[in-house]
């Protein structure tokens, strides 16, 4: 899940990362009313779930509170990379003597958390990554230590930061491993982490991802959950409590099980097929469920065939073939449907769906063939 600029800064603010004063505004007037409290001189920046916002023209700074409002203005009425803007954030306006790049992820092939930091931060770091790899700083954290500061010490001196910055600096990289640790994130990046004209460091900007597999022990960062950017099916699958992934094929996929829905995907992809989503409907999926599945796969208007791969084991497969007829009945899909069930209850499964139209298949290669013709029109 991805946090706003706005969200991810308040979160940082309470590990004692120093952020600019400022608020969030829906409206041209409530960001002159924030603008006039602040003084003045503010930047108007555009709350939506891309990067490169500078860019698009989605963050202005504005030098009195009649500017904000009107800034503001054209700001609420853009689109950034297909995304309306409907929030600003209005900072007291910063005066910039460097920007820095600090951030932390997940490195996947070491296994381990990892610090990256750039003296050549702000709108052009993915070009400095490019052109000039050798200007970006990488160190390791062994997620059981934590941060220490001989390797606080180091980044900063890697990035030639001044000596006067370096107590700051370490308490902001400690801060920001807390923020990233404690709340599951796989990213939390300040781009840029400004040297202020009056010789401060501040988080200018921030961002967080947070592992959706650990929200639920964060109720209060699922809360801030904007779905603005969310295809609507993924959305409508998270109420459900349904893992589902739109993709760009035109196979859907209802399968129980993550490795069996991936299993199902490659197999599908080794037989000439695309499928349109990975779709785990969950272990014990009973009627409702399958009911709510079929019906965002049908949503889908790429999708020309269904392969429905079910191994019984805690989910039954009389109750999943039930969830097939009332979902068929509600439905009416016009498009075909294989149908595999194994395991647990798999005889009563099939009598219930004999009558049914489906495309039926012993093996999940059977199935997956079968489904790869049908959605060519075969
Ligand atoms: P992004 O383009 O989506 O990463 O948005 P940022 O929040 O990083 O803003 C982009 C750029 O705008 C920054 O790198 C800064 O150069 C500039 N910027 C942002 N806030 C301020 C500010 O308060 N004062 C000034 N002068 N520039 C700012
Ligand atoms: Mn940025």
């Amino acid at each position: 899940m991805k946090l706003h600029e706005y969200q991810s800064k308040q979160i940082f603010s309470r590990y004692g990362i120093p952020i600019p004063k400022g608020r969030v505004a829906t409206t041209a007037g409530e960001a002159r009313h924030i603008a006039d409290e602040l003084g003045g001189r503010v930047v108007i920046k555009s709350q939506v779930l891309v990067g490169g916002r500078g860019k698009a023209g989605g963050i202005r700074v504005a030098k009195d509170a009649d500017e904000a409002e009107q800034l503001a203005a054209q700001i609420l009425a853009m689109e950034i990379k297909g995304l309306p803007v409907r929030k600003i954030l209005v900072d007291e306006a910063a005066a910039i003597d460097q920007e820095i790049y600090l951030g932390i992820t997940n490195d996947r092939a070491a296994k381990a958390p990892v610090i990256i930091a750039s003296a050549a931060g702000g709108i052009d770091i993915e070009e400095v990554a490019k052109t000039n790899p050798e200007k970006i700083i990488r160190v390791h954290i062994n997620p059981l230590v934590g941060i220490k500061d001989y390797q606080t010490r180091d980044i900063a001196a890697g990035i030639d930061l001044p000596r006067e910055y370096w107590k700051s600096f370490n308490e902001i990289l400690k801060g920001l491993w807390e923020c990233y640790d404690s709340n599951d994130a796989t990213l939390a990046e300040i781009n840029p982490l400004i040297i202020s004209h009056d010789k401060r460091l501040v988080a200018l900007d921030g961002k967080m991802l947070i592992d959706d597999n650990a929200l639920f022990r964060h109720p209060d960062l699922s809360e801030m959950r904007d779905t603005d950017e969310d295809a609507p099916s993924e959305v409508e699958a998270r109420k459900y409590g349904l893992t589902f992934i739109k993709l760009d094929g035109n196979i859907g996929c209802m399968v129980n099980g993550a490795g069996l829905a991936m299993a199902s995907m490659d197999i599908l992809k080794y037989f000439g097929g695309e499928p349109a989503n990975f779709l785990d409907i969950g272990g014990g999926a009973g009627a409702e469920k399958v009911v709510a599945a079929l019906r965002i796969i049908l949503a889908d208007p790429n999708v020309k065939a269904i392969l429905l791969n079910i191994f019984g084991g805690i989910t039954r497969c009389d109750e999943v073939a039930r969830g097939i007829l009332t979902a068929i009945a509600e439905v009416k899909p016009k498009i075909p449907m294989v149908v595999r069930l194994v395991g647990t209850n798999a005889e009563e499964g099939r009598q219930i769906l004999a009558n049914a139209s489906l495309i039926t298949a012993e093996t999940l290669a059977d199935a997956a063939k079968k489904a790869v013709a049908a959605a060519r029109g075969d």
